[in-house]
């Protein structure tokens, strides 16, 4: 990684709290280092300026892919998916009483959630055992 890529990772994970833009892991709880990914895909024409960057956690970037929209299981209706640098998560997602399912407050929200798989049962199993252990949902 060159020192300016170093700097921007730097910047970034400050700004993202340490914590994946989507599903909200926090890094230190998982072990696995937070990886940069472009808001818009770069495939889409994103773009790998600091505003088209943020962390993500490996699976929902690979989920993420080249998606720029999703469908919002609710209404149908085909929206943008969650721009966790423009957008507040807490606006748009909220976690279960027990700490361990991402519930949709939008179709924005919503809609993520599916694309995203933020609730896989995998995902869900893991986050049991972070709210066990005191380390979860972040405050
Ligand atoms: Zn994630």
């Amino acid at each position: 990684m060159s020192q300016s890529l170093r700097k921007l990772r730097a910047r970034i994970a400050t700004q993202a709290r340490h914590r994946c833009g989507y599903c909200q892991t926090q890094e230190v709880v998982s072990g696995i280092p937070l990886t940069l990914e472009h808001i818009i895909p770069k495939a889409a024409g994103g773009s790998d300026e600091e505003w088209n960057l943020w962390l993500s956690c490996r699976l929902c970037n690979e989920e993420k892919g080249v998606l720029t929209e999703a469908v919002d299981p609710e209404s149908g209706e085909t929206v943008a998916l969650f721009n966790p640098r423009t957008q507040e998560w807490k606006e748009h997602f909220a976690w279960s009483e027990d700490g361990t399912y991402i519930t949709g407050r939008t179709a924005c929200g919503r809609a993520t959630i599916v694309a995203l798989s933020l609730n896989s049962e995998l995902r869900v199993r893991s986050r049991a055992i972070w709210v066990e252990a005191g380390y979860h949902p972040p405050e």
